[in-house]
């Protein structure tokens, strides 16, 4: 029986040890920390043996082949102890997809993955396909491939899930775009972390298709590095396309797709903001290359929900709007939920910073930021950019969700909005980002 070691027992890890145990291998579970008990409690009901709090050598060393999760670092120790021992490591995706028949649509970028993903989700089952929904977000892959059936995954990817795969081949593959984020994990060099995004693309077959930003000089830029055969479908708002692809024209999406022009009014979208334009591209021709009828397309862009978190209209309090993109952890997301802002911002930001450089927002910042609310423990850098802009009366520093948006509203003037999109991580002051949006959201619905 073949033994295959999984690192890591959170929601990957665990799903792929689940596949492991109904493909009948010998599995062992190893993770360095705590697991939680929901985990736990599937490892149990499916009989798989496994340890926490530490890595036994003498019960990994002996595996056949090992399963790393996304979150454990190229740099630990035990995943140099065992590349040094020439034990083969793969991911989750790599793994379950030796088991799995389904077509697959696969999203990857720095932002605009879960939203991508969740209305390309939307888009295949209004239109009556059987889909599942997974990857980096919900359950994971593998635990889908052991559990149910799927005709369609729709699958959030991140670079960290690309690491370690080899034969993944995806049937659509799609880049929102790559941006700066997560720098640490690639050596601080965007030519490694850009790379790392392209390996989504790099087995696709001739029948496969290849969805890109072109306005995107990064993406552009690592193009010639892949050799593809795949159908190239790229999206752009910046230029007119003769061949395959999404552009604008006329106030709408106009999708060229094997000699089929079809079009999408933009005032018809239910997402807004430029960026959401970009995603709505993205989706419509993954929808198009799954054969999906134009008008399915129209009606599913229209009904489409926003997702919490990112871009979310919480309260309107005293003629102020309230917005929580949490989500926006970067500085290019909250370039984005500046820009499609009509009205006056009062911003509130900070956080956890990744090494920013904020000198992008400048422009923005002067033209519709009344004033920012800075919510972290070290605020340092955002007042060093933008202070001059705003003037220091209306600059204020903040060390939680509720005195923020206090400020904030004291800040606003009617008309306004206050917008969280804080371009930074959360762990400063918060659990995660959905904390931080959920007592975002609590503190405005007490104002
Ligand atoms: P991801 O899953 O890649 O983090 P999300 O869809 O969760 O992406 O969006 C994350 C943040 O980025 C949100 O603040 C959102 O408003 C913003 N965003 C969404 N799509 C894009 C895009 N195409 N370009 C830039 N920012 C985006």
């Amino acid at each position: 029986m073949a033994r295959l070691v999984v690192l890591g027992g959170a929601e990957s890890g665990v799903g792929a040890a689940v596949l492991a145990k109904v493909k009948g291998f010998d599995v062992f579970l190893s993770d360095s920390g705590q697991i939680k008990s929901e985990y736990a409690a599937t490892l149990d009901k499916w009989g798989i043996s496994y340890e926490q709090g530490g890595h036994s050598r003498e019960k990994i060393f002996n595996a056949d082949e090992v399963v790393k999760s996304p979150g454990i670092p190229q740099t630990a120790p035990i995943i140099r102890e065992l590349r040094e021992k020439g034990i083969h490591i793969i991911s989750e995706i790599e793994f379950a997809a030796r088991y799995d028949s389904a077509k697959k649509i696969c999203i990857t970028g720095s932002n605009g993955k879960t939203t991508t993903t969740t209305l390309i989700h939307y888009l295949l089952q209004e239109a009556g396909l059987d889909a599942g929904l997974g990857g980096n977000i919900g359950k994971s892959y593998a635990l889908q491939v052991a559990t149910e059936k799927h005709d369609y995954y729709v699958l959030e990817i991140s670079s960290f899930q690309l690491d370690d795969t080899y034969d993944f081949r995806p049937d659509i593959a799609i880049i929102t775009n790559i941006t700066p984020d997560h720098l640490d994990r690639y050596d601080h060099k965007m030519e490694n972390y850009a790379k790392a995004k392209m390996k989504i693309a790099r087995n696709l077959g001739t029948d496969d298709c290849f969805i890109f930003n072109s306005d995107d000089e990064i993406t552009i830029g690592q193009l010639d590095s892949i050799i593809t055969k795949a159908k190239m479908l790229p999206f752009t708002q910046k230029a007119q396309l003769e061949g395959n692809g999404a552009y604008l024209q006329d106030g709408s999406i106009v999708i060229n797709y094997n000699s089929h022009r079809s079009s999408f009014p933009l005032e018809e979208l239910s997402l807004k903001g430029k960026h959401n334009v970009y995603n709505s591209m993205a989706a419509a021709l993954a929808a198009k290359a799954s054969g999906i009828s134009d008008e399915s397309i129209r009606l599913s862009l229209k009904s489409f929900s926003p997702i919490e978190h990112r871009l979310e209209p919480v309260l309107t309090v005293g003629n102020v709007l309230y917005i929580n993109d949490s989500k926006a952890t970067n500085v290019d997301a909250a370039w984005y939920a500046l820009e499609c802002q009509t009205r006056k911002v009062v911003w509130i930001v900070g956080g956890t910073d990744k090494g920013n450089d904020y000198s992008v927002l400048r422009g923005l910042v002067k033209e519709k930021v009344r004033a920012i609310v800075c919510m972290g423990v070290d605020n340092s850098k955002i007042h060093a950019a933008f202070e001059d802009l705003v003037g220091s009366e209306r600059i204020a520093d903040t060390l939680s969700a509720e005195a923020a948006v206090q400020q904030a509203s004291r800040f606003a003037e009617a008309g306004d909005v206050v917008l969280l999109s804080p371009c930074c991580a959360s762990f400063d002051l918060f659990k995660n980002y959905e904390d931080r949006g959920e007592q975002f959201k609590k503190a405005v619905r007490q104002l």
